[in-house]
């Protein structure tokens, strides 16, 4: 007989998402299980773990998960700008150690976390609404029934399309990286290098993780480019380009490779039973393509609102509304806004790059964290599109702004 079993709550994916939403559930009274496919969490990383020491602090990960950033580079085909802090306000994560702390502090409040559970079919019942999962384990198929699934599955998004709610992502942002020990590096700070030669639909970067460790990476978009981003950083490494060349001699630790949406906010992220998060439902800050931050935050109000829900006994999509319109309410103008400034920059030339560096060069710290966090509700945001000294800086932020 297969294996069967009864929670309120069956989270499906052990990334951020998916680890932040079974803790707040968890926390929130109700019985969840966590299930990931692999054999471990966070077995593979496919991110480069770039995030914000204010969240950092907002969420209570450790000091030791991460390494800070305090000084922002820049550089195109002839050009360079180093934006420096007084205070690190970025962070370079040690991905596995930040996504196995999120997961161990949800089995700490009692969820049952399933490795190697491949989710691979929905269960619905007769309105056609979910009502569980099934998985294939080590010992064979696995029932999950449940009151509400949560699908943080990540990029491939398992549950929402077995429902038959969401197809293939059509804009994507494809990344390869080396994690490699290097000779010499600034640990305090990262690189963002644009142009062609880096990559021509998106960037390349460097972050440093500390100990002489850092993440040599090139991310390109899809389908605007139909480059090979694991082949343009091998390149890229070998003729040791811009910045790389200060590095010194480079040996390869690891590599990491991950696909990330880009399709703005596009997918409705509650129905019946079943809730979307993270990278599922693309929240993403499509100006670097960040999504951690968002994973987490919106991972635990998913968690917290599933929970109220299924102690209410309702757990329709009415009941679980109220997390779409949070998330929305936080991040939508701001991603909105940001997708528009990524329009622009995806089809900039080289030349234009050495003239856009210009206008970053502009920024004082904080507003270029903001604007590369796309903190764009910021008062300041909307006192450089109007009083700059620089009319290219205006511009840039009236575009922010939603003007021409
Ligand atoms: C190259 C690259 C670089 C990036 N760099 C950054 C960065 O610097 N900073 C940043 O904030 N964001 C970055 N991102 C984005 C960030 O990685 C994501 O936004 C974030 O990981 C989303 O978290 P998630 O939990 O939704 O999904 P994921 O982290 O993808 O987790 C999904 C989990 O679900 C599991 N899973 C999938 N299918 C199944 C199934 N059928 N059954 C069971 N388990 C399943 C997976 O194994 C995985 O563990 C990057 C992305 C890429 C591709």
């Amino acid at each position: 007989m297969s294996e069967e079993h009864h929670y309120d709550l069956v989270v499906v994916g052990g990334g951020p998402a998916g680890s932040s939403a079974a803790f707040a559930a968890a926390k929130n009274g109700v019985k969840v299980a966590l299930l990931e496919k692999e054999n471990s969490i966070a077995e593979t990383v496919r991110t480069s773990g770039v995030t914000w020491i204010q969240n950092i602090k907002e969420f209570g990960i450790p000091d030791d998960c991460f390494n800070p950033i305090k000084n922002f580079s820049f550089c195109s085909p002839n050009n360079e700008v180093t934006i420096s802090d007084s205070i690190p306000r970025a962070a370079v994560l040690d991905v596995r150690k930040t996504y196995r702390w999120l997961a161990h502090e949800a089995e700490q409040l009692g969820v049952d976390i399933f490795v190697k559970m491949n989710v691979n079919e929905v269960i619905k019942n007769e309105k056609g609404d979910i009502v569980g999962v099934k998985g294939t384990g080590p010992d064979g198929k696995v029932t999950f029934h449940s009151k509400v699934v949560i699908d943080a599955s990540g990029f491939t998004s398992t549950v929402c399309k077995a429902m038959g709610f969401a197809t293939q992502w059509k804009r994507f942002g494809a990344g390869a990286e080396y994690e490699v020990k290097v000779e010499k590096v600034d640990s305090e700070t990262w690189w963002l290098m644009v142009g062609q030669q880096y990559s021509p639909a998106g960037y390349a970067w460097i972050f440093p993780l500390g100990n002489n460790i850092v993440r040599i990476g090139v991310g390109i978009g899809k389908p605007e480019s139909d480059v090979d981003p694991t082949q343009r950083l091998k390149e890229l490494i070998e003729k040791k380009l811009g910045p790389i060349k200060k590095l010194g001699e480079i040996t390869p630790i690891e590599f990491h490779y991950g696909l990330i949406p880009n399709d703005g906010l596009s997918r409705k992220t509650v129905f019946n039973n079943l809730i979307l998060v993270g990278d599922s439902a693309g929240q993403a800050n499509p100006l670097v393509l960040e999504g951690i931050r968002y994973a987490i935050k919106f991972g635990r109000v998913a968690g917290k609102i599933s929970a109220v829900a299924i102690k209410s006994g309702k757990t329709d999509k009415d009941a679980l509304y109220p997390y779409e319109e949070n998330w929305r309410k936080e991040i939508e103008s701001k991603i909105n806004s940001a997708g528009k400034v990524q329009d622009r920059w995806i089809g900039l030339t080289d030349e234009e790059w050495d003239k856009e560096l210009d206008i970053i060069k502009e920024l004082k710290s904080e507003e270029f964290l903001d604007f590369i966090k796309a903190d764009f509700g910021l008062s300041n945001m909307i006192k450089l599109a109007t009083h700059h000294p620089k009319l290219a800086v205006r511009q840039l932020f009236n575009l922010v702004k939603g003007k021409k």
